[in-house]
């Protein structure tokens, strides 16, 4: 849905790209955070930059959003150039921050409605609280929503002027499974709406869940782009399967004893399963605790940067508490 008096694409054009990054670099004194990135993301795509502390995410981030310079390459979204931080740029986007400072006591729908008058085309005050499933808190105050509560209405205050493209900086940290689940609903509703979405975050199975794409960037550089499923394919991840046997038996297919169960680490899963099962069966076996996992994208990740997600990369100098004020600090820019 569009609001009247917007341009957009004639029907039938192909669509743009949202997002077209070319070469960008970013420079902090003698401190290169961003060296040379590419990137291109769809509209109407749900993209996310994964990559560990201190990798370039926010620094990308900032300067896609127009809230920073680059030093060098080039930079397009929704066919403004960010840097030039336009209006007719900045009313195009929303921005959900990790810590938004919203008024304590005014209700959810005043919250929605002192957003959208800042905007030339809001988007109806109910429909940005359905999206973000909060109808029912509609008139409740914001100082007595529950955390996520208040994270939802962070989103719906990136909504109110009804972006094409939407930021989500770490939309689930400190959610509940409950919550993240219904924070997921709410990424793949805006996704419904045609909404691009570049999402932030350092949870892999949040991005495997909502994301068409990834890129992992580590060192300021893009160490890989694609879906989670090329991704593990380029990796050459292969297929776990575990399970015991009684006393241990050893399975005559190649299988290694690892923490008390038997692996198979296999590119071929529906054979080794046919000729781990067909023996099992013959013989009389129980495959206790038979698991089958395919690679996922926390697998691709810890291959690709060498350590877990959240864990600073070498040459790190800012703590988190720093970068997390330096990202509120830049809200009240
Ligand atoms: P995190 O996941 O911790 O938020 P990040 O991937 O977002 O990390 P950036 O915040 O972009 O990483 O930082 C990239 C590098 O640039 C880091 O080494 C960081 O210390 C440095 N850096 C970022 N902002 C500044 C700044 N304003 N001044 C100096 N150095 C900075």
């Amino acid at each position: 849905m569009r609001a009247a008096g917007r341009p957009g694409p004639s029907v039938g054009a192909v669509a743009a790209p949202a997002i077209e990054v070319t070469g960008l670099t970013k420079s902090y004194g003698p401190i290169e955070a961003v060296r040379g990135i590419d990137l291109e993301v769809a509209t109407g795509e749900v993209f996310a930059l994964l990559g560990p502390n201190g990798a370039g995410k926010t620094t990308t981030v900032e300067i896609l959003e127009g809230h920073r310079h680059r030093t060098g390459g080039d930079a397009t979204v929704l066919g403004y150039d960010p840097g030039r931080g336009e209006l007719a740029y900045r009313q195009r986007i929303g921005i959900v921050l990790q810590e938004t400072g919203v008024e304590r006591f005014l209700t959810v729908a005043e919250v929605i409605d002192q957003f959208r008058s800042y905007y030339p085309h809001p988007r109806p005050r109910d429909e940005v609280i359905e999206v973000v499933g909060l109808t029912e808190k509609r008139d409740e105050r914001v100082g007595h929503l529950s955390g996520g509560q208040q994270r939802r209405l962070d989103v719906a205050v990136g909504l109110a002027g009804d972006p094409d493209l939407l930021f989500l900086d770490e939309p689930t940290t400190g959610f509940d499974p409950n919550a993240r689940r219904g924070a997921w609903e709410m990424v793949r509703n805006l996704k419904s709406l045609g909404k691009t979405v570049f999402l932030t975050t350092h949870y892999m199975d949040e991005a495997e869940a909502l994301a068409d794409r990834v890129a992992v960037i580590a060192g300021g550089v893009i160490v890989a782009e694609g879906t989670a499923e090329s991704l593990a394919d380029r990796q050459h991840m292969r297929t776990r399967v575990s399970f015991d046997t009684p006393g241990g038996t050893t399975p005559p297919v190649e299988a290694a004893r690892v923490d008390g169960h038997w692996l198979i680490e296999t590119d071929t899963p529906t054979r080794t399963l046919a000729d781990l099962t067909s023996w099992a069966v013959g013989a009389g076996i129980e495959l206790d605790g038979l698991h089958v996992a395919p690679p996922t994208l926390e697998d691709v990740y810890l291959a690709l940067t060498g350590q877990p997600s959240g864990q600073p990369t070498a040459g790190e100098t800012e703590s988190p508490a720093g970068r997390r004020s330096r990202r509120r600090g830049r809200a009240r820019r």
